[in-house]
């Protein structure tokens, strides 16, 4: 599953300037995940974040950090 951590989000806009199908903004000016999906653009948008606010956990396929 994708998680965006709002504590460390700054807003920056990266990921969802990378991958605009899966991140969006809330109402705090905050990253959000609008589709739980991982695909390629969603790592992108993990590995554009400059705050490793961006968690992405794939079954059979596990891929966490800083959590
Ligand atoms: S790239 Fe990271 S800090 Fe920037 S809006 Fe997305 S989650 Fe927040």
């Amino acid at each position: 599953m994708i998680n965006v951590d709002e504590n460390k989000c700054i807003g920056c806009g990266a990921c969802v300037a990378v991958d605009s199908e899966h991140f969006a903004f809330n109402d705090q000016g905050l990253s959000s995940v609008i589709k739980q999906e991982v695909t390629d653009s969603v790592k992108e948008a993990k590995d554009a974040c400059p705050v490793d606010a961006i968690t992405v956990e794939n079954a059979g396929n596990e891929e966490e950090e800083n959590n």
